[in-house]
């Protein structure tokens, strides 16, 4: 292993740039036939595993044999937080951590009142644009 060659072309003085915000490119992880969109993400041929976003190997099993699938809209509230503080966003606004039907937990922006929000509440993926986000079944109901 060389180790200078694994480093790359850093050298002292370098400095890496901070990360100002993560962003995904519009549209980015829909995708589905039909009407409906839906996030996409993967599942491994050889022991069945389903992931959030795709995948080059599987997470489980490493194998390579991925196919990409629309993941279910309905999923439940695992955990979520507020974020107050932001240079790049608007706040306050959530995330969260939502546990889809068929299993798979995604990192996902929430609307709706977060001071509403309730642990292993029922949740819809909502698609505006090429914006995506989770949001109370009920709420979504009203909208
Ligand atoms: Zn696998």
């Amino acid at each position: 292993m060389d180790i200078d060659k694994d480093l790359g072309a850093r050298k002292p003085g370098d400095h890496l740039q901070p990360v100002t915000d993560i962003r995904m490119e519009p549209g980015e992880h829909l995708g589905g036939a039909g009407g409906e969109r839906l996030l996409q993400g993967s599942e491994c041929a050889s022991c069945g595993e389903k992931a959030f976003p795709t995948r080059a190997f599987c997470p489980a099993c490493g194998g390579r044999d991925l196919v990409t699938i629309s993941l279910p809209a309905e999923g439940t509230l695992y955990s979520y937080s507020v974020v107050h503080v932001s240079s790049s966003r608007a706040t306050p606004y959530a995330i969260g951590y939502v546990d889809l039907a068929n299993g798979v937990r995604v990192l996902a922006g929430l609307r709706g009142d977060s001071t509403q929000f309730r642990l292993d509440e029922a949740v819809r993926l909502v698609v505006d644009g090429d914006e995506w986000s989770f949001a109370p079944e009920l709420e979504n109901g009203d909208a």
